[in-house]
């Protein structure tokens, strides 16, 4: 067990083990765990197997140039335990041992049980079939799970602004330490909410995957910024901040280092995108005052999703960070947050259908600049 403090005083990260040898990360916030007046370190007496993982493979589709993970013993994960056999809250609250050996936490981080990709990845680069057109690698990479909060009924949104404070910092740590892992090329932090997104756990918590190749939306941005710098000589992505700043039309909310705007071509019935006015590659690079208005500002958004259709109080949501790459590209990278909801109307999901599923080809049936009217009217 190791300990250092982070944010200024503000967090104490305090590193543990499991029982099958998983890494798990307390980000404490609170005293007497602060200053380390005490710990959160509690032994794991769960008989745990060896961490599955081990048959992750990556597969490449000759037709598309993109990788596809191959995860089977995935579907064994635990989907939609009851809340007294959630695998997320403290130990002791429920009638069996959870992934978190202690009795509370502020933020936990630890490696998923049933991860897509895992240092643990067994075999060596092919062919599947022998056959060169299928190329093939072990799923090596990691992947992590994020615990906003101990409190099982809790969401995001019901966060404070110093809670959500230790979660910008947990994902901060957790990119650095993650882009130095040998083979890693991007770090994706992400929060899935509700069923209808496909969410197996209740508790709230987020995701993060560090990739061992740089997926395939990053890979198009990139190509596109190369394009634009080449073009331009401008940065794609920044270019775009001031051209929603200069238009105003779209922008959502404006802090002193933040700017929420709508993509003037969103997708998704709800879409918003959150920049940092800094050139930034991650959210590793950000700077204290960055990261504390992000947190207040984070939280605003969240609470305007919220509040976006009326009667319908926790929007189902997919959250995610993208950062640049580790590497390669990583110049043309800039930090966003992109969230979007697939509810275009309370009861009524937008279904990835035969356009958008089989062709790629996205039809919106809202203007951007209606999604953005109606977040700056639900600000809290
Ligand atoms: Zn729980």
């Amino acid at each position: 067990m190791t300990s250092l403090t982070m944010a200024r005083g503000r967090v104490r990260r305090t590193t543990d083990h499991m029982a099958d040898g998983r890494t798990l990360y307390y980000y404490d916030d609170s005293r007497p765990y602060l200053d380390g007046g005490a710990t959160r370190s509690a032994p794991d007496t769960r008989p745990l197997g060896p961490q599955t993982g081990g048959g992750s493979q990556l597969r490449y589709d000759v037709l598309s140039g993109e990788w596809v993970a191959i995860a089977s013993h995935r579907n064994e994960r635990t989907f939609l335990p009851p809340a007294d056999e959630c695998p997320l809250c403290p130990t002791g609250r429920g009638v069996a041992p959870s992934e978190i050996p202690s009795s509370d936490y502020d933020v936990v981080v630890f490696e998923n049980r049933f991860p897509s990709f895992s240092a643990g990845a067994e075999g060596s680069p092919g062919f599947i079939d022998d056959d060169p057109l299928w190329p093939s690698r072990p799923g090596t990479g990691r992947c992590e799970v994020v615990c906003f909060t101990s409190d099982h009924d809790a969401s995001f949104s019901s966060l404070s602004v110093d809670r959500a404070r230790t979660v910008v910092e947990a994902w901060a740590d957790r990119t650095a330490e993650l882009s130095a892992i040998p083979g890693v090329r991007q770090v994706f932090c992400f929060e899935n909410r509700g069923e209808e997104i496909g969410v197996t756990l209740h508790h709230p918590h987020g995701q993060i995957y560090a990739y061992p190749f740089v997926t395939p939306r990053t890979d198009a941005l990139l190509r596109r910024a190369a394009a634009h710098r080449e073009r331009t000589g401008g940065r794609l992505l920044r270019d775009v901040l001031d051209a929603e700043r200069r238009s105003g039309r779209r922008i959502v909310l404006s802090g002193s280092h933040w700017t929420a705007y709508v993509p003037a071509a969103a997708r998704w019935p709800v879409e918003v995108h959150l920049t940092p006015h800094r050139d930034v590659p991650d959210l590793a690079a950000l700077d204290d005052a960055e990261r504390d208005e992000l947190a207040e500002v984070y939280l605003d958004l969240i609470r305007r999703v919220d509040r976006y259709y009326e009667g319908v109080a926790m929007l189902p949501y997919i959250s995610g960070w993208h950062q640049a790459p580790v590497g390669e590209g990583r110049e043309l990278g800039r930090l966003h947050l992109q969230l979007f909801s697939i509810l275009r109307s309370p009861g009524k999901l937008k279904y990835l259908a035969g356009s958008e599923s089989g062709m790629g080809a996205w039809v919106n049936d809202v203007t951007p600049e209606i999604i953005a009217r109606r977040l700056r009217e639900v600000a809290p």
